[in-house]
């Protein structure tokens, strides 16, 4: 059994929400940082094209770990987790010709147009491998935490060419492309094979990970410019109109595009995510009104309590917490 927990881009997602929801003119200036997202998105979706592939029946796969460390959070892209060693992977899509300087600890991609100097990935992974080290001794997980721990960098991007100065292959063979982790995740299984654990004791700090999970709330203050300038409203897949309407006697959202007959009966999911990723992760009746652009308090009211949203505050003024949806708990529109 592989068990694969994902938890939602949300940083790649917000640009996609803004792309959705502002003119194309005003949306410019944030394509390249859409574009840089969705290829670094990518990248961590080829690792997992190859993490399928792996002939392994006990494995647990998490993907953007983030767990408390003292006042702050430390993140993981990826974590696998097996009978007998675990591994925390840092994936990088760098374009260019990337060159590697361990012993300084710098990384440079060289384009036609110069070069630009970024730290090397390396010491960020291996300094969350030692947080989440003593994350499992500080939470009871002491049989995974004893197992042997590695730690890699890969490199999604095919277009791009690496090198890595340094004559240690200890050093060197930290970094690699994702076909090659195949190989090395099956050579660890097999040099550790006879110190493994219960599958069951895996699933159990899998488990205990995911409840500890601390989600990202976005800032959302950086977010207010192009919120004033957005669109609010359910917008339509099918033809990008700019709102649907929600007929309430069919329970139902239909476009207001005449030449559009698309109708949703959950088109308001996508809107709300929206909100969280953009606005608020909270949201009141009156809020969700004027973002859905509904004029009645009693169809909003159903549409919060069919989410069963986590609430606060007073009956007069109830809060309802969206961040179920930044956590993945609840099913985003998004799935690429
Ligand atoms: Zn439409």
């Amino acid at each position: 059994m592989i068990i694969d927990r994902k938890t939602p881009p949300t940083r790649y997602h917000q640009y996609i929400a803004l792309k959705e929801r502002l003119d194309k003119e005003e949306f410019e200036p944030l394509n390249l940082k859409y574009l840089s997202y969705k290829s670094g998105y990518r990248g961590e979706t080829s690792i997992d094209y190859f993490l399928k592939l792996l002939n392994h029946e006990e494995l647990v796969i998490m993907h953007d770990v983030r767990l408390p460390n003292e006042e702050d959070f430390f993140q993981i892209d990826t974590l696998i987790l097996a009978r007998s060693f675990w591994l925390v992977i840092e994936s990088k899509n760098y374009s260019g010709s990337v060159t590697v300087f361990p012993k300084s600890q710098q990384l440079i991609c060289s384009y036609k147009t110069g070069d630009q100097t970024f730290d090397d990935p390396l010491e960020q992974v291996k300094i969350a491998s030692r947080k989440l080290s003593n994350w499992f001794s500080e939470n009871g997980c002491k049989a995974l935490g004893r197992l042997p721990a590695y730690h890699q960098v890969v490199f999604t991007n095919k277009n791009s060419s690496f090198t890595v100065h340094s004559d240690l292959e200890v050093i060197t063979s930290k970094y690699c492309r994702p076909s090659a982790l195949i190989d090395k995740i099956e050579m660890w299984e097999s040099e550790n094979r006879s110190n493994s654990i219960p599958f069951s004791e895996v699933v159990r700090t899998a488990t205990l990970l995911t409840n500890s999970y601390q989600c990202w709330i976005p800032d959302y203050m950086k977010m207010d410019y192009y919120v004033s300038k957005m669109k609010k409203g359910v917008i339509c897949k099918t033809c990008g109109s700019e709102r649907m309407a929600y007929i309430a006697n069919k329970k139902l959202w239909k476009c207001i595009n005449i030449e559009c007959t698309n109708t949703s009966t959950d088109a308001h999911l996508d809107a709300i995510y929206h909100y969280a990723l953009l606005i608020n992760k909270d949201i009141t009746n009156k809020q969700l009104r004027s973002f859905l652009n509904i004029e009645s308090r009693d169809i909003s009211y159903r549409i919060l309590k069919s989410l069963e949203l986590p609430q606060s505050g007073t009956p007069r003024l109830r809060i309802y917490d969206l961040s179920v949806f930044l956590r993945g708990e609840k099913e985003g529109p998004y799935t690429t």
